[in-house]
């Protein structure tokens, strides 16, 4: 029965198990991060501060919120 051992490292859809683990913890860090910018947005709203730059102090265009509503800077010094 050597050969089913030989089988179990090279069987394709373990690998793809493999693969489908690491993009879903991508995923999931990702996610974690958007929830992050999501909390700092929240903050930001309560404190007044929501669509203006951090660095120059200009309202964040809204067209700009729109496509990104975590924006913490204008186009001319996002990051
Ligand atoms: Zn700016």
């Amino acid at each position: 029965m050597e050969l089913s051992s030989t089988d179990d490292e090279h069987d394709p859809e373990g690998q793809t198990t493999a693969v489908d683990r690491s993009r879903t913890e991508a995923l999931l860090s990702g996610a974690e991060r958007h929830l992050e910018d999501l909390d700092a947005a929240e903050q930001r709203l309560k404190e007044g501060t929501y669509g203006v730059c951090e660095v120059c102090g200009c309202e964040i265009p809204r067209a700009r919120l729109a496509v990104r509503p975590t924006a913490r800077t204008c186009v001319d010094h996002a990051a």
